[in-house]
């Protein structure tokens, strides 16, 4: 490709949109431009390596022996009533209406179409394992967009799904999905590191995200330098979570005023003088519109990915004043759970057996002291509903966790068999009885992934693109394009000879200044550049310089040796 035909707008400024390195290179080199907010158009250069990453995704998708099919984006909605996700995904589903009024969704995934489709294909155990996936747009109604293609309201997802006869089957097909992401994230030159998730909304088994760490993810990673523990900290534990030994309770409860105190911070001040570790935090949620609370020590943070997990039910939210007052007679600050018996309390496993607490009287302006867990409060499910933090014993090995923040790439999930029951997906076992398939769903952002490389791998001039995903790996830049002059003639040779040997190139033909070209080439990222001059040109040589290494003059006639060595060598 001429630079002069195709169409790369740089930009020197950086546009105010952009808010992170990634998003700004990728408006500055020319990649993407915004239509509206959440939306991008993909330039020429931007789509190249859109479809390289996709190549490599299909290649490892064909490896682990996935099929490749392609399924509506528009489905309808019936389908999501079934599973039970058309209320608990309600904040993300894109929702359309045809000429009569009928609703559609714009589907975010597709669990309910390809399962209904192995519903009526799949009817025997010899049929299975399968795996299908596709790669496709997808649409979520993002509230707000942001960073780029990190979080828009339409994206390209590479999305799989495994059909098993087995419990065993199913784990082997995850698996072979966790292996294969491996490899696809390497070969597009991330270092991604798979960690334990939460299963959220999707309501499977068990999970691993692929996270690339990274100062500006939106997600938070715990994870153990001793014994490589990973886990996203909505589903990370640690051994300060769990419960330590009972105290018996002797003292007598007693209620003292507080007037004006109503956060755990102003407990802990003088004349009270109650340490953080010593309340009992109190939290009023909704779930399916039901009250529920939620005790927690004063310390601690909830962790709502654990809530969720443990009310089974996507549907919930916090309390609001009004029905906080209506359900336990006091406002936020002088809320607790003592003698409360006609709401279930959930309360976080850290504070089982704690004696000698102090927690609010349901009385606005009173405290209660001397609670115990066990004697004066009637919980009705323990669980663990504490975020980690940093600095904790690991729940394995005991060293101190760490948390980085991360993007997150793909997602693992063994599901079960959810879906299969609700949509009917059922098949005859060997002896002829009927049963659900046993499904894995696995997810990867494409348009994601190429910019979480861009986030990865930058310098202060620009892009860094690893070879196997950059637009063009060659960039040439003569530093004449006069006709017919020897600098342009040698240019084409080499442009020409590279061609020839397969290598994606492209030739800066544009009449613009030395100093222009080369930090429009640094900017774009190209692997390699081949700059040719007059001077350089009247020694025989030519200078080539990797994007992140030295300049090295070569003899011309050896430039396309030199350019094909170094992308064997992986530059
Ligand atoms: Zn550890």
């Amino acid at each position: 490709m001429r630079w002069t035909q195709t169409l790369i707008p740089t930009l020197k400024e950086t546009p105010a949109e952009a808010e992170i390195v990634s998003h700004k290179l990728l408006l500055r080199a020319g990649l993407i431009r915004k239509l509206t907010g959440g939306l991008y158009t993909f330039l020429p250069l931007g789509l190249r390596t859109l479809r390289k990453v996709e190549r490599i995704v299909r290649e490892e998708m064909d490896r682990a022996g996935a099929l490749e099919l392609l399924m509506p984006a528009l489905q309808p909605p019936e389908i999501w009533q079934k599973s039970g996700r058309y209320e608990a995904a309600r904040d993300v589903l894109f929702k359309v209406r045809d000429r009569a009024k009928k609703e559609w969704v714009l589907g975010p995934t597709h669990e309910e179409v390809v399962t209904s489709l192995v519903a009526g294909e799949i009817s025997s155990y010899r049929q299975m394992p399968k795996n299908f996936y596709q790669i496709q747009t997808k649409f979520r109604d993002e509230i707000r967009p942001r960073f780029g293609l990190m979080r828009a309201k339409e994206f390209i997802m590479k999305d799989a799904y495994s059909f098993d006869a087995t419990d065993e089957g199913a784990q082997a097909s995850y698996r072979k999905m966790y292996d294969a992401y491996a490899r696809i994230f390497q070969r597009c030159g991330l270092k991604a590191i798979a960690v334990e998730a939460d299963t959220g909304v999707m309501g499977g088994k068990f999970s691993h995200e692929f996270m690339v760490p990274a100062e500006t993810g939106e997600n938070e990673v715990v994870y153990c330098d001793g014994c490589g523990y990973a886990a996203n900290v909505e589903k990370a534990s640690s051994a300060a979570g769990k419960p330590g030994p009972a105290v018996e309770a002797v003292d007598v409860i007693e209620r003292f005023p507080t007037p004006g105190v109503v956060t755990i911070e102003a407990l802990t001040r003088d004349p009270y003088g109650v340490p953080a570790e010593r309340q009992i935090k109190t939290l009023v949620y909704l779930a399916d519109s039901k009250p529920v609370l939620v005790l927690i020590r004063g310390d601690d943070q909830l962790n709502e990915a654990k809530l969720v997990g443990v009310l089974g039910t996507g549907n919930f939210r916090p309390a609001e004043e009004a029905e906080i007052v209506a359900a336990l007679g006091a406002r936020p600050g002088s809320l607790g759970a003592v003698g409360v018996t006609n709401l279930p309390i959930y309360a976080d496993e850290r504070l089982t057996g704690l004696s000698g607490m102090t927690t609010g009287a349901n009385q606005d302006g009173f405290h209660v002291r001397n609670v115990s867990l066990a004697r004066d409060i009637q919980v009705t499910h323990w669980a663990e509903l504490r975020l980690v933090a940093a600095g904790e014993p690991c729940a394995r090995c005991g060293q101190e966790l760490k948390v980085r923040r991360a993007i997150e790439v793909g997602h693992v999930f063994k599901l079960g068999t959810k879906y299969s029951e609700a949509l009917q997906a059922l098949f005859l076992d060997e002896s002829g009885k009927q049963q659900p398939a046993v499904m894995g769903c696995y997810g990867i952002g494409v348009t994601r992934t190429l910019q979480a490389v861009i986030e990865q791998s930058h310098d202060d001039q620009g892009i860094v693109w690893p070879v196997s995903v950059a637009p063009y790996t060659v960039c040439i830049t003569p530093l004449s394009v006069a006709p017919g002059s020897e600098v342009l003639k040698l240019a084409e040779k080499i442009y020409d000879d590279l061609i020839t040997r397969g290598v994606d190139v492209i030739l800066d033909d544009r009449n613009e200044r030395p100093g222009v070209k080369f930090k429009d080439s640094e900017l774009v990222g190209f692997p390699i550049r081949v700059g040719i001059g007059e001077k350089s040109l009247a020694k025989g040589e030519v200078e080539i310089k990797p994007r992140a290494g030295a300049l090295q003059p070569v003899k011309a006639d050896d430039a396309v040796t030199k350019v094909l060595e170094l992308i064997a060598a992986g530059l």
